[in-house]
């Protein structure tokens, strides 16, 4: 009965309370849980019966979460966290060990990019930052030591796309954030990889209220990834859960808006004189526009642009008057920003440049308002470049 993507978000995973009737999934806001015999308590933490004993290890509110994004991206088994850095570094230390090698893309949001740039070697794990798209270059990195391939498709900021049919082919574990398409647009355990990673704190919650990760992979994996949580301790709060839970029933209403609304953002963007580059791959000239259609459901809305210097950058960030100057992504209101100094600041100016972000680039996350107020609201922004020159 459960078949389609938007039944499952709504239901899976929730069923009527039956002692009070309750229709939405409590909170259950206790720290601990209580049982009658020590006997009960070792069975439920030696995995013989059912149960939960401490909530940094798991609550019903967390597991709810758990299972419906496992079902709604097709995985076995799914781990949450209290935030999308959590779930990412618990999946990459689930992996890789003092002595390994793992290769990331070099484009990735700016404390992935740390993480592997300066964390991992920290911890004796050796890094490869490469252009995972280019096959030939990933392949003359890989290693008899290599554990994991990382990336992001499309890539935050410069939304290069990556062939995830063709990286799951090579041995390392494919590790996939999948944060800016969410399950609705994009699964990439169907397309082969290992390991899916969300910062849930943007699409999947949708409201700008909570953070939180998750990772899905096999039942096996998901093991693996246990010890971290309880040991490293990075807990999603069942309060969080709870919002992330009901952010999650509307996601497909919101990314076919978002879509919409970024497609006609991107095509007004291409056209104005003072805008030099729109990177968007729902463009027929984006280079990887095939890819897209072959690998993802609907383009995102999320787009990265470039103006011709970065004082035309300041100028049009400054003078939006409705879209909102604001790191993060995914919220129902339109967010812009500079990665270069705000999202990808931590990435050394050199790398920037070579991977693409530059100081002229500007993120938007396409809200869901109406999109004649958005249009409204760029171009007035972007007129004020333009007759600047003229005058
Ligand atoms: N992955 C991607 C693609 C992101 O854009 C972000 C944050 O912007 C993260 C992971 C980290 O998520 P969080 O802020 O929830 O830790």
């Amino acid at each position: 009965m459960m078949k389609g993507f938007t039944t499952k978000a709504v239901r899976y995973g929730e069923n009527t309370c039956p002692v009070t009737g309750a229709l939405t999934t409590p909170i259950y806001q206790t720290t601990t849980y209580a049982f009658e015999t020590v006997q009960e308590l070792r069975d439920v933490l030696e995995k013989k019966s059912e149960g939960f004993v401490y909530t940094r290890a798991g609550s019903p509110t967390q597991k709810v979460f758990e299972e419906k994004v496992a079902a709604l991206e097709n995985g076995e088994s799914a781990i949450s966290f209290a935030s999308g850095m959590a779930a990412v570094s618990a999946a990459v230390l689930a992996v890789a060990k003092k002595g390994d090698h793992v290769i990331t893309n070099n484009a990735v949001y700016g404390s992935t990019y740390h993480l592997f740039a300066e964390m991992l070697p920290g911890f004796g794990i050796e890094v490869s930052m490469i252009d995972v798209s280019n096959t030939r270059e990933l392949e003359e990195h890989l290693k008899d030591n290599t554990k994991l391939i990382f990336y992001e498709t499309p890539a935050n900021p410069t939304m290069n796309l990556i062939d995830i049919k063709k990286i799951s082919k090579y041995h390392p574990l494919s590790m996939v954030d999948n944060t800016y398409m969410t399950p609705y647009l994009q699964n990439p355990l169907d397309l082969g990889a290992d390991v899916v990673i969300h910062s849930a704190t943007k699409y999947i919650c949708g409201h700008g209220d909570a953070l939180g990760g998750i990772i899905v992979s096999n039942a096996e994996f998901i093991q693996r990834v246990r010890p971290i949580l309880r040991d490293f301790g990075a807990a999603l709060s069942p309060f969080n859960a709870w919002l992330l839970i009901r952010g999650i029933k509307t996601l497909s209403l919101r990314m076919d808006r978002h879509c919409e609304n970024a497609q006609k953002i991107a095509e007004f963007l291409q056209k104005h004189p003072a805008v030099k580059e729109v990177y968007y791959p729902g463009l027929k000239n984006h280079p990887q526009h095939n890819l897209a259609n072959k690998q993802m459901r609907g383009f995102g809305g999320m787009i990265a642009f470039e103006m011709n210097s970065y004082n035309d950058a300041e100028t049009f960030i400054n003078s939006l008057e409705l879209c909102t100057l604001a790191v993060s992504l995914g919220d129902m209101k339109t967010l812009v920003q500079h990665p270069g100094t705000m999202t990808h600041a931590v990435v050394p100016g050199e790398k920037r440049e070579k991977i693409g972000i530059t100081d002229r680039l500007i993120r938007i996350s396409v809200g869901i308002e109406d999109v004649e107020d958005l249009l409204s609201d760029l171009k007035q922004a972007l007129d004020k470049i333009e007759s600047s020159r003229t005058t």
